[in-house]
């Protein structure tokens, strides 16, 4: 695979001054955990690594294997090769809800949506997603139209009995009827969570996962802390939605799957479980949604 396929980070290309330097390395994790989303096609930072670099990074932290995810046709196409090329990665493809719109009214919805459909038999893609409903950065003329294509992308997750991975913002009451109203697939997850701690009990008794990822250590984000403590310990996952939502204190520099340990960490502080047990926690509901690879 050509590295030159990997698009590069638009993070910051509002003029804004970044740091492009990568943070320094954590202590590795006691027990292995995997990054259950990360955007390894999309580049970052000022090192040029390569994928194979950043996988030993990561490995090095304890965290040996991660959920590619490629949310729309480009990097869908990249994630089917990437999982061939690399034994620790699994994959996840769809179209996120902010492509949706616009490929909906150029009429190329059914064909990109056809096409996701043919890279999720790949046996290791075990995910459709991201998929959801983004009304941040959607307006409201254009929500219906979001919301065709993520119902397609749930009875497509359930009928190749594969994982849902839901990217939701500003939508939660939304995302929750949707997905009573098809009915959600057996192993559903809420990556990056964003709700309260009320929405975090809604979805524990709903059997979905919560997945948390750096923004968990964020000084403005006790709200999602609150949701952390109410969710029930056994649907725990960690993410880095890399390479976004770096942790504290390396906020707005690169984030990589090597950093993990920085939001585990900051996870089994919140919750007051000592820190081998929540690795053990959450590599349990990593295997019960993907299986093993
Ligand atoms: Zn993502």
């Amino acid at each position: 695979m050509s590295e030159a396929t990997r698009a590069r980070s638009g993070e910051g290309a509002d003029g804004r001054r970044r740091e492009l330097a990568r943070p320094p390395a954590p202590e590795p994790l006691p027990l292995p955990v995997v990054d259950n989303h990360t955007h390894l096609d999309i580049e970052d930072g000022d090192d040029l690594a390569d994928v194979e670099e950043l996988l030993a990074r990561a490995a090095a932290a304890g965290v040996p294997r991660a959920v590619q995810i490629g949310c729309d046709l480009p990097a869908a196409r990249w994630t089917v090769q990437a999982v061939d090329e690399h034994p620790q990665l699994l994959g996840g493809v769809a179209l996120h809800p902010n492509e949706v719109p616009a490929l909906a009214e150029a009429g190329e919805l059914d064909a990109a949506v056809a096409e996701i459909a043919e890279l999720a038999r790949h046996p290791r893609v075990r995910v459709v997603g991201e998929t959801g409903l983004d009304h941040f950065r959607t307006p409201p003329e254009q929500w219906h139209l979001q919301e065709d294509s993520f119902r397609r992308h749930i009875r497509l997750a359930k009928e190749l009995g594969l994982a849902l991975q839901i990217h939701d913002r500003d939508a939660h009451d939304d995302v929750l009827r949707v997905l009573a109203e098809e009915g959600a697939p057996e192993r559903t997850v809420f990556h990056c969570f964003s709700g309260d701690a009320a929405m975090a009990r809604v979805c524990g008794d709903a059997g979905y996962y919560l997945s948390f990822a750096g923004n968990i250590t964020f000084k403005n984000a006790g709200e999602l802390r609150e949701a952390l403590r109410a969710a029930p310990r056994d649907r725990l996952l960690v993410e880095t939605d890399a390479p976004y939502l770096t942790p504290a204190p390396h906020r707005g520099r690169p984030n990589a799957s090597y950093l993990v340990p920085v939001t585990v960490r900051a996870m089994a502080e919140v919750t007051g479980t000592d820190l081998e047990r929540m690795c053990h926690l959450l590599q349990c509901a990593t295997e019960e949604v993907y299986g093993t690879w």
